[in-house]
């Protein structure tokens, strides 16, 4: 690792100095194992001072068509590898990232907004972990094989990778979440053609750069760059890219859908949520009320597990809002590189703009602004004061019929409301479209177990947050998606399974 880190050392020092000859970084897909520059490009800013960063490439047909041609034509030979020596590579790639964690976590952070310190413990060495994880998890899958004696037969299954798979990535987790469908549908055996969000291309760029040492064949792994609606929609209606893993918002999700049906690709859509946290009176308040501050504004709420909805059993009600609040704005929004900050930067203007018209529309509602924006004022340094920032913010007093209980925020603005009985808090929990994530707080193991059950998440944590085993599915209900992925949900999403029987 030492020898490693020393030799990248080169590697990321010869990137910065080439963006000190230039105004910011200028970003090329990856197709066929070279670097293609494109003519036109998109520039993606800095969210912490509102400066542009890099210059990536808009793609279109002719580089996303580039991409699935190079991927289609290196299949045959990556597919018939053994997984041992796909895992190799994929090991490979991950101790080169981690040789470079730091400078992979820095980029992450001017790109995306993030603070530093999430980036370098969060993203990044969870970016790392997915390579290493599916490299090693690919190996333990078995196949299924039944008698029929009376029929004098012997029946098993057989998987094999599908080809070409097309991976769509948003901007919130960056590294984390490209790697967690490109890691996967290699290590089973497929080539890809990934497309990172537009706003953080620059980790998947990086990661680019060490592909051929790390052993990645060419045409195994390409990351196009460019827009939703061009490049990614490119990709997605490709005749030649029979499966779709997609992570972003379900608006998104309609239209890959719509775009996929002509050809009935397999999909698996991981989307938004509305997570609720139901707290019952008997709960470790403490705890519960430092959990919840954590899953309500990590990463500025841009996580799609981040509890979006707080329901609190009355007789604890007031208590829970007082230490809530308290902690709320003891959660420091500031610069993303200083050690002291919980929150950097939403991700651009137009999110920031998007956060505000919530809070703005729960107080034309009359609700509650108890803390955060337009409540406590951010003392920012100097030169992040074009960045686009929001406190933690609590609302009380919103209707449960209200848009800003009902749609996405993904910011750092959570509603707190009080409720009688388990029955009301269950019903309330689900009365929303999505089915991401819950968390319920209660010391009663009964109804811990009765409401995890009646809750519709596809993931719901008691007493906890977050903690997840990556071999068990991941994934939403409702409109937060379709699919899981995870361990051998990965494994089966990117493979497809034959049934062959056999007469003695
Ligand atoms: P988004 O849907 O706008 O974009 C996601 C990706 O899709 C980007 O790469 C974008 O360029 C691409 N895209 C946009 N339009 C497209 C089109 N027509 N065809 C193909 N690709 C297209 O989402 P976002 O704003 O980047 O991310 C935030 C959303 O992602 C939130 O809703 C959040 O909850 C969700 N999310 C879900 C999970 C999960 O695992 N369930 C994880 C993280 C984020």
């Amino acid at each position: 690792r030492l020898h490693l880190r020393r030799k990248h050392k080169t590697l990321i020092t010869t990137m910065s100095t080439s963006s000190e000859h230039q105004t910011h970084l200028v970003l090329e897909n990856y197709i066929g194992g070279k670097f293609v520059a494109c003519g036109d490009s998109i520039d993606s800013y800095d969210p912490s001072t509102g400066q542009v960063y890099c210059s990536v490439p808009d793609s279109g047909q002719d580089e996303v068509n580039a991409a699935v041609a190079a991927a289609k034509e290196a299949f045959p030979d990556w597919s018939s590898r053994s997984p041992e020596q796909r895992a190799q590579v994929l090991n490979k790639l991950a101790d080169l990232i981690e040789a470079n964690l730091d400078e992979f976590a820095q980029a992450e952070s001017k790109d995306q907004g993030k603070t530093l310190a999430f980036a370098r413990t969060v993203d990044i060495p969870r970016s790392v972990h997915n390579f290493r994880f599916f490299a090693s998890s690919v190996l333990h899958h078995t196949n299924d094989s039944t008698q029929m004696d009376h029929m004098g037969c012997l029946n098993y299954t057989v998987r094999s990778p599908v080809g070409v798979a097309g991976l769509i990535s948003p901007w919130n987790l960056p590294l984390y979440l490209l790697t967690w469908k490109i890691a996967p549908a290699v290590a089973a055996g497929n080539t890809v053609v990934a497309k990172p969000s537009e706003m953080t291309s620059v980790t998947a760029w990086m990661m680019c750069k060490l592909m051929q040492e790390a052993g990645v064949p060419p045409g195994v792994i390409n990351i196009v760059f460019g827009s939703g609606p061009k490049a990614g929609d490119t990709l997605v209606g490709h005749p030649d890219v029979p499966l779709v893993s997609f992570t972003g918002s379900t608006a998104t999700a309609q239209r890959i859908t719509e775009r996929s049906a002509p050809y009935c690709k397999k999909l698996s859509l991981e989307l938004g949520g509305k997570n609720p946290a139901l707290i019952f009176a008997d709960a470790d308040l403490e705890q519960c009320v430092a959990t919840t501050v954590r899953s309500s504004f990590s990463n500025q709420g841009e996580i799609c597990l981040c509890t979006s909805r707080v329901y609190v059993e009355r007789s604890i009600y007031p208590q829970f809002l007082e230490k809530f609040v308290a902690a709320a704005r003891k959660w420091k929004t500031g610069a993303p590189s200083d050690p002291g900050s919980n929150n950097g930067a939403l991700i651009s203007k137009e999110h920031l703009e998007k956060v505000r018209s919530f809070v703005a529309l729960a107080r034309s509602e009359g609700a509650t602004v108890h803390c955060g924006e337009g409540v406590d004022r951010l003392e920012l340094p100097a030169q992040h004061a074009g960045g686009y920032f929001l406190p933690a913010t609590v609302l009380t007093g919103v209707a449960d019929s209200s848009r800003v209980m009902q749609e996405e925020i993904f910011g750092p603005v959570v509603c707190v409301s009080p409720f009688d009985t388990e029955e009301e808090a269950v019903a309330r929990g689900n009365n929303v479209r999505f089915g991401l994530g819950a968390v319920v707080w209660s010391r009663d193991v009964g109804r811990v177990h009765r409401v995890a059950g009646r809750i519709q998440a596809g993931l719901v944590w008691t007493n906890c947050w977050l903690i997840r085993d990556l071999n068990l599915p991941f994934g939403g209900m409702k409109s937060s998606g379709t699919g899981r992925e995870g361990g051998r949900d990965s494994y089966h999403f990117f493979t497809e399974v034959k049934t062959i029987c056999v007469k003695h």
